[in-house]
């Protein structure tokens, strides 16, 4: 299931090379081409999905697997001071990509990278109303 210049597409199933990582049935791990770090990857399901959204819950649950694997794998090769998954969903949250992937993403200490937010300051009553229209 691919679809017409979807970029992702073309590397997951072979058409673009890429430097690839991991490769089974369902999934491709490429190095990030404008990585954040040394290492920096990306976990392409071979199947088109544009985001989070649209990926069914049994390749949701193979992702995390997959990408527990590959932390563990790259902390231990790269020696790495820790590690960050990241998931953009849409051009609001940073995506680029329309075809769904997670960053892998290994940090060193003093790596200079920061991927963090300013955090705001709601009341107890903001935070309550918020809690509302989420889960009624
Ligand atoms: P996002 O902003 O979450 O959609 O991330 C897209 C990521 O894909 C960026 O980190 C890019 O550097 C990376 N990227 C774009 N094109 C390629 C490519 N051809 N091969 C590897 N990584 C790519
Ligand atoms: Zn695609």
């Amino acid at each position: 299931m691919g679809e017409k210049d979807c970029i992702f597409c073309k590397i997951a199933n072979g058409e673009i090379p890429s430097k690839t990582l991991y490769e089974d049935e369902d999934f491709k791990v490429i190095l990030d081409v404008g990585p954040a770090t040394r290492g920096h990857a990306l976990i392409l399901p071979k199947n088109h999905y544009a985001n989070l959204y649209e990926l069914p819950d049994k390749e949701a649950v193979k992702v995390m697997l997959l990408a527990k694997k590959m932390a563990a794998l790259m902390t231990e090769k790269l020696g790495c001071d820790g590690f960050n998954l990241v998931q953009n969903n849409g051009k609001a949250a940073g995506q680029t990509v329309f075809h769904f992937h997670l960053h892998l993403i290994p940090r060193y200490k003093e790596d200079g990278q920061t991927l963090g937010w300013k955090p705001l300051e709601p009341t107890q009553e903001e935070l309550e109303d918020i809690k509302k229209i989420i889960t009624e």
